[in-house]
């Protein structure tokens, strides 16, 4: 069975370089099919579509909200010529009964352990309109490398450099922010994978830099510990999300080789700005990620909050806006308050103001979030700053001798 697996292209936030990273989504739903199914993959973010071709199944894995509406003229191309599609992937998820309406089936929840039944019924020409596996996550434990066999990476490259490989050493997540849907997604369980898998995942991958993908490595400062410490020996360098701020933490993940993580700001804080010390203070960089336009911030509370980015000394930021993506208690809330402006999906970049802000108009907090991008790489320009954080990591890599099983980097790659 000839099966085209597509990742939907979406409008990307024009303030950021344009980069691109494996999208990990596809390259993990490839890992739970059968080996009998012939797979094509297209990262439509970096190739033209051709939807004239006759596969026998289209398979869309959606990430983003945003990536809805392409997703939808996708499958509407396929179907309107008798070629089944099925949808999967987190967005997905957020928009269940919308995908369920634009594709022959939808598939809700982790795939590893459910996929033969789809593949069976649709062998049958029986395919349910929906497979709602959220209930029953797979155990962690059969959960296996991604294929990056089926990867282009001449789309991963940026001038010349390797983009970093998407990796992940676990699932889910204990915590309930209010902008997240993670918690709607994975029911607030951390599910850690086994050790020794994600090393034998990581010394596969012919790549030294790497992004562990988790949502936080900040779950169980236990297993984090006995992650770092298997992670030693392998010498890649890699970027998170954030890590618990302790001194010994930090020092074992730097070891461990972390390169940067990114760290929310809401907000004027002492806490962050103490974390954001401490890292760097242990030899990790900090790539901010700030979110304006919440609930306490007016005008000057945004201006107040960009005057404390540039006083934090970040090695990169990215500034989004506050969006009430469906199954967040954010949005909850502000459907209670009937504050969401419109539901075009295609518009929900974190780049585009689609609420009524409370202490300003949507016009002023979309002016303020020019001004922050403005503002932070007035004095030196985001490709420099990039430029500066991989200087970073290629010293290092020069001081270790590079990662230790002949996955590849260059020294020279930025001359
Ligand atoms: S924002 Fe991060 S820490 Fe908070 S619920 Fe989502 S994944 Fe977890």
């Amino acid at each position: 069975m000839w099966m085209k697996l597509i990742y939907p292209r979406w409008p990307r936030l024009e303030e950021q370089t344009p980069f691109r990273l494996p999208p990990h989504g596809p390259i993990t739903f490839a890992a739970a099919l059968p080996e009998e199914i012939d797979l094509t993959f297209v990262d439509e973010t970096g190739v033209d579509l051709d939807t004239e071709d006759r596969p026998d199944v289209v398979a869309l894995s959606v990430m983003l909200t945003c990536q809805i509406p392409r997703a939808k003229s996708v499958a509407a191309a396929y179907r309107r010529r008798g070629i089944p599609v099925i949808a999967g992937g987190i967005a997905v998820m957020i928009h269940a009964e919308e995908m369920a309406e634009a594709c022959d089936s939808v598939f809700l929840g982790e795939v590893e352990g459910h996929f033969r039944t789809v593949l069976s019924d649709l062998g049958r020409g029986r395919l349910a309109r929906v497979y709602d596996c959220m209930d029953r996550l797979p155990p962690i434990e059969i959960v296996g490398s991604a294929r990056r066999d089926i990867l282009d990476y001449s789309l991963y490259t940026y001038r010349g450099i390797r983009m970093l490989d998407p990796v992940h050493a676990s699932r889910g997540c204990r915590f309930n922010c209010a902008p997240c849907a993670v918690a709607f997604l994975g029911g607030r369980h951390f599910r850690p994978r086994p050790i020794e898998r994600v090393v034998a995942e990581i010394e596969s991958i012919d790549n030294g830099r790497l992004f562990l993908v988790d949502n936080s490595l900040a779950q169980d400062p236990a297993w984090a510990r006995d992650l770092f410490r298997a992670l030693i020996p392998l010498r890649r360098k890699w970027v998170s999300h954030p890590i618990e701020s302790d001194d010994e933490m930090l020092a074992l993940a730097h070891e461990a080789g972390c390169w940067y993580v990114y760290q929310a700001i809401t907000g004027v804080s002492d806490t962050i700005r103490q974390r954001v010390r401490r890292y760097k203070e242990h030899g990790i960089a900090v790539e901010g990620t700030i979110i304006l336009g919440t609930d306490d911030q007016d005008v000057d509370g945004v201006l107040r909050l960009l005057d404390f980015v540039e006083e934090l000394d970040l090695d990169m930021a990215e500034f989004t806006v506050m969006t009430p993506f469906p199954h967040t208690p954010y949005r909850e809330a502000l459907e209670g308050e009937g504050r969401i402006l419109h539901d075009r999906w295609e518009e929900y970049t974190a780049g585009k103001v689609v609420f009524q802000p409370k202490r300003m108009s949507p016009a002023k907090l979309q002016e303020l979030y020019e001004t922050a991008w403005e503002r932070f790489y007035a004095g030196e320009s985001q490709k420099l700053k990039m430029a500066r954080l991989f200087q970073k990591v290629v010293e290092r890599e020069l001081r270790d001798g590079g990662p230790a099983s002949g996955a590849a980097w260059k020294v020279n790659e930025l001359s």
